[in-house]
């Protein structure tokens, strides 16, 4: 398959190169990664024909798994590409990476989440939205990394180092900070809707639960609790109770808007 990109790559300067260097370039919002410098030009890195692109992007600050496409002079090529001297290297982000025949990961089956420990809060509205998201707060760095490649889950992290651990596959650095706009951000990165069991997972341990009368878990209700509601789902692992009260209605309120966002977002692309 012929595949023509040449209309998204940046023009590469004509100044000569030093005989060591190669000449490097990422696109979109993988900029973030760089010092203020180098984003949206083209710089220079050091080059001795021996490193792969994925390390030499890396080195730059980009973590492997945020990347959707790569070029050496222009050619589609994997991570494990050597690099020689003189070449033009260009990084794509995964949102907005030309389509080349050169897959750099293969497709994901189903969308499911480890996420590190600083995303407690952002686990429970993923849960919520009812998509499979495994969180500890005490899980440690490898764990996570090994369990992101063992179960094929998308590491969701605010830590460079962990992203950019070589088992990882699928991974995103989570750039905003309120879980509010981190789950807007999420969704908007992987184009989620809610999950046919949105509201039926449990925020508390990843479970999902099942329907329960209201008969049965009567003597465990507050008595506003069972004066206002008759609708209850319990989770079989930790046995915590969930119903449409407040709280829910406010994380409805919240999840509408982060679909509305991701949608505003979508179309104005
Ligand atoms: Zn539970």
């Amino acid at each position: 398959m012929e595949t023509n990109t040449n209309n998204i790559h940046a023009i590469k300067p004509l100044a000569a190169l030093h005989p060591d260097q190669a000449l490097i370039r990422v696109y979109g919002d993988l900029n973030d990664f760089l010092p203020l410098s180098l984003r949206n030009t083209w710089f220079p890195r050091p080059c001795r024909g021996r490193e792969t692109v994925k390390n030499l992007i890396e080195t730059c600050g980009v973590p492997h798994p945020e990347i959707g496409a790569l070029f050496l002079d222009g050619r589609p090529v994997d991570f494990d590409e050597l690099v020689q001297p003189g070449v033009s290297v260009e990084a794509f982000p995964i949102g907005s990476a030309p389509e080349t025949p050169i897959a750099l990961r293969p497709p994901l089956t189903d969308v499911r989440f480890v996420l590190d420990a600083h995303l407690g809060r952002l686990a429970a509205y993923l849960r919520m939205l009812g998509y499979d998201c495994l969180y500890r707060n005490d899980a440690h760095d490898a764990e996570l990394a090994q369990l992101a490649h063992a179960e094929q889950r998308i590491l969701l992290t605010r830590d460079l180092g962990l992203l950019k651990r070589s088992i990882v596959i699928y991974g995103a650095f989570v750039r905003e900070v309120i879980p509010a706009r981190q789950i807007v951000e999420v969704m908007r990165r992987f184009n989620l809707a809610p999950a046919p069991t949105v509201f039926q997972r449990c925020m508390r341990c990843n479970s999902l639960t099942t329907p329960v009368s209201k008969a049965e878990i009567d003597h465990l209700l507050e008595p506003k609790t069972r004066q206002y509601f008759d609708t209850f789902r319990r989770c079989p692992a930790c046995g915590k109770i969930y119903w449409q009260g407040s709280h829910y209605a406010r994380m409805q309120a919240l999840l509408e808007c982060a679909v509305r966002e991701g949608e505003r977002l979508q179309a104005g692309r």
